[in-house]
């Protein structure tokens, strides 16, 4: 395939941002490929500079669960910029809005909106810190919550790691008070407890981890936290930044019966722009400034385009719990696709899937946590996901990303792409 526009672009690129991009995955590194330029995207199609035509499972890391340059919400961001992009003052949609949410997820009652899931995850801690008066917070291994130094805490082997920085520049003062453990280890979060109990303000937690490719919880294990967090006083974060609205029109908390104090959010409510939310009861939210004593601000927070493009998509998704149904009926037509596909191939493979998130693994290990994501065959990840590019197929450009299904998928996308995934696999074996 002809990649010539693109190449020329990231060459350019690569003189004027880091790597070329504006977010790591993007550079496609662990694929060993320059990245396409997107130039376009429709319903479940994205379009290159170099003319190709792809269907899109990345989409745009999660918020495009309606598809992309969805009607309603394009025509919902052009009548709002018409009538002004921002005023940093309040507005009826920001109470439209947030009242959404609270009746989509009963356990919030008050939210303040921000600008990206790493503010709300960074501002959930802070608020649970402020309100608990402790400051230890625990963290699961392999659960990304977003680029605040806190929170960007290595994977460590074995059951725990104590405030190891993932990042150069984060220091590890600042990381002292995150506790890092195993997903999925209910054992392991009782002996931190144990350990620290007292002092743990909160577990921040990804309801469905979907940043180590996707791994769904075991119910022991969110269980496990909800009682812990009771027992001792300590804040539950559920972190539904990728899963809200995603796995349910209720969230992953809805999908599980559980009831966190704090809940993040982020890609989904903002229809495609830029945003995130944090929320909870309302004796918690209320130590947020000016009511409480936490301060955070935004310039832009509840921005006016993001306001009306999340509305539209959360209204549509509201009216039409048959769009849910299909998502679930589409993916599922897709994890048994590629479980055939892997069954003719004899490739170790393991699928994982919780709605429409998906992710499969190059590995003959049961993906329950960061350890077995990390026997996946990466090298052997990269290979597929060249082969279904060349066949009109957008992947995430690594092994530990979800790919996403939209309700734009058709049963032909479906059926197309598992075609290519047999072809892809024959490739491979
Ligand atoms: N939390 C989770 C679960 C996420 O998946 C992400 C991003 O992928 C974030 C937080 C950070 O969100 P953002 O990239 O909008 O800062």
């Amino acid at each position: 395939m002809n990649y010539d526009k693109s190449k020329a672009l990231f060459q350019k690129a690569k003189q004027l941002m880091p790597g070329g991009v504006n977010s790591p995955v993007r550079a496609f590194r662990s694929i060993g490929m320059d990245p396409p330029f997107i130039c376009r995207g429709n319903g479940a199609r994205i379009y290159d500079e170099d003319g190709h035509e792809y269907i899109d499972y990345v989409c745009s890391w999660g918020p495009l669960i309606l598809g992309h340059a969805y009607p309603a919400v394009v025509e919902s961001i052009q009548q709002q910029a018409a009538l002004g992009t921002s005023f940093g003052a309040v507005t009826r949609l920001e109470v439209d809005m947030t009242e959404m949410i609270t009746q989509a997820v009963p356990s919030v009652e008050m939210i303040r909106m921000v600008n990206s899931g790493t503010e709300a995850t960074m501002s959930a801690i802070r608020l649970a810190r402020g309100y608990t008066g402790r400051d230890k917070v625990i963290k699961f291994v392999g659960c990304y919550h977003g680029h605040a130094d806190a929170l960007l805490i290595k994977a460590g082997s074995g059951a725990m790691t104590f405030g190891v920085p993932d990042s150069e520049g984060v220091s590890p003062a600042i990381t002292s008070d995150t506790i890092v453990t195993a997903y999925n280890d209910a054992e392991a979060l009782d002996h931190v407890f144990e350990q620290w109990g007292r002092d743990i303000a909160a577990v921040i937690f990804e309801p469905v981890a979907g940043n180590m490719g996707t791994v769904p919880p075991q119910m022991d294990f969110l269980r496990e936290i909800e009682y812990l967090c009771g027992k001792y006083g300590s804040l539950m974060i559920c972190d539904e930044v990728m899963t809200g609205f995603r796995v349910h029109y209720g969230g992953a908390q809805r999908l599980y019966g559980i009831k966190p104090d704090i809940t993040t959010f982020g890609k989904i409510i903002g229809g495609g722009l830029p945003v995130g939310a944090y929320g909870g009861k309302k004796e918690i939210m209320r130590y947020v400034a000016p009511d409480g004593p936490v301060y955070q601000a935004g310039t832009l927070s509840g921005n006016p385009l993001a306001m009306a493009a999340g509305l539209t998509t959360l209204k549509i998704l509201r009216d039409n719990p048959v769009i849910y149904q299909e998502l679930e009926r589409r993916s599922g037509l897709l994890e048994s696709g590629i479980k055939r596909c892997v069954r003719l191939a004899g490739i170790p493979i393991c699928v994982n899937r919780v709605g429409s998130m998906i992710c499969l693994f190059f590995t003959d290990i049961d993906v329950k946590d960061y350890d077995t994501a990390l026997t996946s065959n990466t090298r052997r990840y990269a290979d597929y996901f060249k082969h279904m590019l060349e066949k009109g197929i957008y992947l995430p450009p690594s092994q530990f990303e979800t790919f996403f299904v939209s309700a734009a998928h058709s049963d032909e996308d479906i059926q197309y792409t598992i075609e290519a995934i047999s072809k892809a696999f024959n490739h491979l074996a």
